[in-house]
């Protein structure tokens, strides 16, 4: 074995998947002392920032619930994520039904400790609202970073209905706030939106717009290609909404749009981005009231597990760069 991994889930093979606390993949859980462990994942259970279909708050406990059948080994980059990481789950932020910005503080806690002791975090929206603390935490300690969003919106509407903080408004924000080099900044996927307009204002803010049209005539190795050219070595927050997938791989979301991307595809575009510096990750807006064969919830967990091979992998790679 390589250097003793401090936590990581049981072994399926072992202990029955279904049974026990769904912790995320039945990993520990795990607050304060965060020493030993490479990640934690953090539930961020929050809806308050959504202006279509409510309820993605009960998203991170339906992600937990399906993520007991994710496997440590990822075929896809042949590598077994727990040989070279270890993780923990934090649990969830305390959050404010009744208060969106009371909730986003508790968020911001939450992701700031786990931030300041030296650990990747994973979020679990939670509407895409949740991003906004995360990136305060993120922010703190690395400075204003690049953000990659797969997403069918940009969310960066200067209000909605009157109000300047939605799902929809948030990465206007980020930059107003100095988390984010819009300039590094990629989004892509995009597709429901009001019209061009909503494009050329994200373009003004800085950001690199890919609309989902030209990923699919162009590509998801041509889309990697451009993300990769955008960002270069800046450390990266990578958000994944869910609905950048297409509404047939995840219906269970609150402002779905046709037109969108397979599981392969997305799979394949986040593996395709992995040489990328990572200092923060989330998925958002799994909506289970809508999902009821639990696939959006699924696929969710799946993206993660996808994104914490590529790290694994990277480390692998480290390592017998070191044994030369
Ligand atoms: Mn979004
Ligand atoms: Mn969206």
């Amino acid at each position: 074995m390589p250097d003793a991994i401090r936590y990581r889930p049981e072994d399926a093979r072992v202990a029955t998947r279904f049974a026990g606390i769904r912790t995320f993949m039945k990993l520990p859980w795990v607050t304060g002392d965060l020493t030993g462990a490479d990640f934690a994942v953090i539930g961020a259970p929050c809806d308050g920032g959504t202006t279509f279909r409510s309820g993605a708050a009960f998203g991170p406990s339906a992600i937990r619930e399906m993520s007991v059948m994710l496997r440590s080994g990822n075929l896809n980059l042949d590598v077994d994520i727990f040989r070279y990481l270890s993780g923990v789950d934090r649990g969830d932020a305390e959050v404010n039904p009744c208060d969106l910005r009371d909730s986003h503080r508790g968020i911001e806690r939450a992701f700031d400790d786990a931030v300041r002791q030296g650990v990747l975090t994973i979020g679990l929206g939670g509407d895409h609202s949740v991003t906004l603390p995360q990136l305060r935490a993120v922010a703190r300690r690395h400075g204003p970073v690049a953000l990659v969003q797969f997403d069918a919106h940009l969310d960066t509407y200067d209000t909605e209905n009157g109000s300047g903080l939605t799902h929809g408004t948030i990465f206007r924000r980020a930059v107003e706030e100095g988390l984010l080099d819009a300039k590094r900044s990629i989004q892509v996927g995009a597709r429901g939106l009001f019209g061009t307009g909503a494009i050329r204002e994200s373009e003004e803010l800085g950001f690199t717009v890919i609309p989902a049209k030209d990923v699919h005539e162009r590509g998801i190795e041509w889309t990697a290609g451009r993300i990769l050219e955008t960002v270069g070595d800046r450390k990266v927050h990578l958000t994944v909404d869910i609905d950048f997938f297409d509404p047939a791989f995840a219906p269970g979301t609150g402002t779905p749009e046709v037109g969108g991307f397979s599981s392969w595809e997305g799979l394949k575009l986040l593996r395709s981005v992995g040489g990328l510096d990572f200092v923060g990750f989330d998925v958002v807006e799994v909506l289970p009231s809508h999902d009821p064969t639990q696939i959006t919830a699924y696929l969710a967990g799946c993206v993660v597990q996808e994104f914490l091979a590529v790290l694994a992998a990277k480390r692998r790679a480290g390592k017998e760069a070191d044994r030369g």
